[in-house]
C-alpha cells in the first residue's frame, strides 16, 4: 500500500526537501503551501522528476484552508499515513530582539504559524492519521526550543537574545510530547526533528547544513519502525528534550 505523505510549507527549504525524500522513498507526497503558484511550481519539479506529488492549498494559518485540505485528502485518499509539521516563521522586534523589546504582535504572528498552525492542522487529520495503520507525526522543532540549551551559558545558543521563535518551539516540543502521551496506546508516534542549523530562506541561508541533511531527520522520524520512540525531540546534536 503506498503511503500518503502531508508535508507544510514544502514550496522550498526544509519542507520541500523532505517531500523530495518521502517521495523517493515511493510515498505518495501532498505538498502543503499557501501560494499556489509556489506551490504548484515546487510539486511539477517532483513529478519532472518522476515522484507522485500533489499539490495541497494549505495555509496553516486559516482555519478554514486547512478544513479545506483535510476534506480533500479525505475524499482522495481517506487516510494519512505521515504529517509533517514543517511550516514555520522567524520574527524579530528591534536589532537584537531582546525579551525587553519584543511586541506582542511579532509574538502572536510566530504563535499563529508556529504553534497554533500545528495544533489546527494536527487536529484537523487526526482523524484521517487514524485510519492509517501506523502513522507517524513529524513537527519540524528546534533545539532553540531547549530551555536547558538557551540558558546554559556552555552552550553555543546561550547567545540567542530573541523570544518569538525559541519561545514558539519550546511550546511546540511541550505540544508534541502531550499529543504523543494522549496517543500512547495507538499506533501513531509523535516527535520533533530539530534538523540543525540549515541553509534556507529562512536564514538568508546562512546554516551549515543542507536542507537535503536536515529533510532526513524529518525523514527518519516519519518512518519510524513500531519499536521507535514516541515524544522526542530528535536530531541534530540532541536526541533528547532536556
Ligand atoms: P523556509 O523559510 O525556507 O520555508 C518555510 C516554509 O513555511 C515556506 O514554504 C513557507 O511558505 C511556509 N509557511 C510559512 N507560513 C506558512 C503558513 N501560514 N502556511 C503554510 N505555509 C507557511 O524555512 P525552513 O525550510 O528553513 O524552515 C522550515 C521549518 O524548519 C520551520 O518550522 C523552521 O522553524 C524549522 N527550522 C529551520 C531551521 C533552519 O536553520 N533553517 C533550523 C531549525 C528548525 P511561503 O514560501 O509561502 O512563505
Amino acid at each position: 500500500m503506498t503511503q500518503i505523505a502531508l508535508i507544510t510549507g514544502a514550496n522550498k527549504g526544509i519542507g520541500y526537501a523532505t517531500a523530495r525524500l518521502l517521495g523517493e522513498l515511493g510515498m505518495t507526497v501532498l505538498l502543503g503551501a499557501r501560494d499556489e503558484t509556489r506551490g504548484v511550481a515546487a510539486t511539477k519539479e517532483l513529478s519532472g522528476a518522476g515522484l507522485d506529488a500533489r499539490f495541497v492549498a494549505l495555509d496553516v494559518t486559516d482555519a478554514a484552508s486547512v478544513t479545506a485540505a483535510a476534506d480533500l485528502v479525505t475524499a482522495e485518499f481517506g487516510r494519512l499515513d505521515i504529517l509533517v509539521n514543517n511550516a514555520g516563521i522567524l520574527r524579530v522586534d528591534g536589532p537584537a530582539g531582546a525579551p525587553s523589546a519584543t511586541t506582542l504582535p511579532t509574538l502572536r504572528e510566530v504563535f499563529e504559524t508556529n504553534v497554533y498552525g500545528v495544533v489546527t492542522v494536527t487536529n484537523a487529520f487526526l482523524p484521517l492519521l487514524r485510519q492509517a495503520p501506523a502513522a507517524r507525526i513529524v513537527n519540524v522543532s528546534s533545539e532553540v526550543g531547549s530551555i536547558s540549551s538557551l540558558t546554559d551559558p556552555a552552550s553555543p545558543l546561550f547567545a540567542l537574545t530573541s523570544v518569538p521563535y525559541p519561545a514558539s518551539k519550546a511550546a511546540l516540543n511541550m505540544i508534541t510530547a502531550m499529543y504523543a502521551k494522549e496517543l500512547r496506546d495507538t499506533p501513531i508516534k509523535v516527535n520533533a526533528a530539530n534538523p540543525g542549523y540549515t541553509a534556507t530562506d529562512f536564514n538568508s541561508h546562512h546554516g551549515f547544513r543542507t536542507p537535503e541533511q536536515a529533510a532526513r531527520v524529518c525523514a527518519h522520524l516519519a518512518t519510524l519502525p513500531a519499536d521507535g520512540p514516541s515524544g522526542l525531540l530528535w536530531g541534530h546534536l540532541i536526541t533528547i528534550e532536556g
